[in-house]
């Protein structure tokens, strides 16, 4: 598990945290782009109101996601992980 702590050992207030690759390992949030909450793509014959709550109606709950990242700064590697939106605490990363 990966969480917000400086490198003198002491839990940081900012933003950063690491994120492991599956790919490149560890690395700072700042390489990474942000892909979405995973969710399921509706069917193709799917409603103009199911595709707008895909595409625009996020949950946004507090505690464990599943994401979607992308490796923009390194090897360009699309991956799942589970992210605490709380404390940004990256539990897992996996490939799709
Ligand atoms: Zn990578």
């Amino acid at each position: 598990m990966f969480s917000a702590v400086a490198p003198d050992g002491k839990k940081s207030t900012d933003m950063s945290f690491l994120i492991p690759c599956p790919n490149c390992g560890p690395r700072s949030v700042y390489e990474f782009r942000f892909g979405g909450e995973i969710q399921a793509r509706p069917a193709i014959t799917a409603s103009d109101i199911e595709w707008t709550e895909y595409l625009y109606n996020k949950k946004n709950e507090s505690g464990p996601q599943e994401e979607w990242w992308y490796h923009r700064s390194g090897c360009k590697l699309w991956f799942q992980a589970t992210r605490n939106t709380e404390t940004n605490e990256v539990i897992e990363t996996r490939l799709p």
